[in-house]
């Protein structure tokens, strides 16, 4: 037997319900913020990602799928949908449009990462992009939005909603060289990871989750925003504040990507006592140029689809019953077969779900499927029933039977598929 590759994972029938509630939630209340839907291919050139995501970060230096096409082209698995939606809105001049530029994106993600507890190599993300405006309110929509997605998916559990500002070009270089200072200072009580993140990403080592860092970690020295970023920041709260959005501001949230200025966020969901992160996001002014477009700032995030399903509760119509076919079409022989396969059709056609036996089976192994099934009605048309332009329709639950004629079938079927 050819097994799955280790680190992914199949969605199968009894979990797909959940998987669609969540996807019909998105569009529903990103549509309703004017989030238009785009489709991105899976894989890109890797320099998109090395520009796009950084060379510094893990996900480029540990975690892509790169690899060489028959042409000797190096292409890589995207890693995260950013710099995919960024390539298609600079190449194809999305730009043009009234700003902001509002777009949305769920698919699959590719990261080469140790598999553990619910961390895929194939994962999924929702992402939503607004390009081209810089103004506060818009980081505050953004935010607003992601946790009405929440809402509209009725979870049980609490979430929280965490929010820092990185600062910008103008604040954030001193602070990077203060922060690698002080880490080289007090290496000695840092972890290996630490370590070498000092060099590479120190904004990432505040990150650490390591208990043996967190006594130098939380006594770093704080980002000092310079005006224009603590003025951008003090209006996203207070619009935040406006709209009811309950937000904490967390100087430790850095987020794992170079690319992010200013606002950052991150919504985490409260779990058997621990806090996981269940989607995060932040601007991006300067990545769409660095792309190569036109200098448009840019916000948005990414909620990662699987860590949702798991928070999602029961429904009543995830269950099985609750998708089982209304009737079971028993024909005895390829005669009866031939009249009740139109019938099927049409009934199926009004969206009622019917099932249809071959004909080739003895009628009492095929009541016996119609048990398994769960159907509450059997339609049985035999030699009998044909000769007189009738069949039996068998309600499964009292074993009562009533006949039908052949010509007002469908419609007594469509009416029952209506009725239930
Ligand atoms: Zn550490
Ligand atoms: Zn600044």
């Amino acid at each position: 037997m050819i097994q799955a590759v280790r680190g992914v994972h199949d969605i199968l029938p009894s979990a797909a319900q959940k998987w669609a509630r969540v996807e019909a939630t998105a569009r529903r209340v990103f549509e309703a913020y004017g989030y238009e839907e785009i489709r991105l291919p899976v894989f890109e050139r890797t320099e998109l990602f090395a520009r796009g995501i950084g060379e510094a970060t893990d996900i480029v230096q540990k975690e892509m799928y790169t690899f060489q096409d028959r042409a000797g082209e190096s292409l890589t698995l995207r890693p995260e949908a950013t710099a995919s939606l960024l390539r298609a809105y600079i190449e194809h001049g999305l730009h043009v449009h009234p700003k902001p530029v509002r777009l949305y994106t769920m698919g699959p993600m590719f990261r080469y990462e140790r598999p553990q507890a619910g961390r895929y190599r194939q994962f999924h993300q929702l992402n939503v992009e607004a390009l081209g405006d810089d103004h506060p309110a818009l980081d505050a929509e953004v935010i607003a939005l992601l946790v009405d997605f929440f809402r509209g998916l009725d979870l049980a559990t609490p979430l929280d909603v965490q929010i820092n500002s990185l600062g910008d070009a103008k604040c954030r270089p001193a602070y990077r060289e203060r922060l690698i200072e002080y880490l080289r200072r007090n290496s000695a009580r840092l972890c290996a990871e630490c370590r070498d993140r000092t060099e590479r990403n120190p904004l990432r080592v505040l990150d650490c989750k390591n208990p043996e860092c967190r006594p130098v970690l939380d006594a770093a020295p704080a980002l000092e925003l310079c005006p224009e970023c603590a003025t951008h920041f003090a209006s996203v709260r207070e619009y935040l504040k406006q709209m009811g959005v309950e937000a904490t501001p967390t100087h430790r949230l850095v987020r794992g990507l170079d690319y992010y200025v200013r606002t950052t966020f991150e919504l985490t969901a409260t779990e058997l006592g621990a806090q996981n992160a269940v989607a995060g996001g932040g601007r991006y002014d300067g990545l769409i140029e660095l792309l190569g477009g036109p200098p448009d700032p840019g916000i948005g995030f990414a909620i990662g689809i699987e860590r949702v399903v798991q928070l999602l509760p029961e429904r009543g119509d995830d269950a099985r019953e609750d998708r089982r076919p209304l009737a079971f079409l028993i024909p005895l022989g390829d005669e009866a077969l031939r009249h009740l396969l139109p019938v099927a059709r049409a009934v199926r056609s009004k969206a009622v779900r019917v099932e249809l036996g071959y004909g080739e089976r003895k009628l009492r192994s095929e009541l016996e499927r119609a048990n398994k099934l769960g159907v509450a009605w059997a339609v049985i048309v035999g030699e009998t029933e044909l000769s007189r332009g009738e069949a039996v329709l068998r309600d499964m639950k009292s074993g009562t039977q009533q006949t039908v004629s052949l010509g007002a079938l469908t419609d007594k079927l469509i009416a029952l598929g209506a009725a239930r």
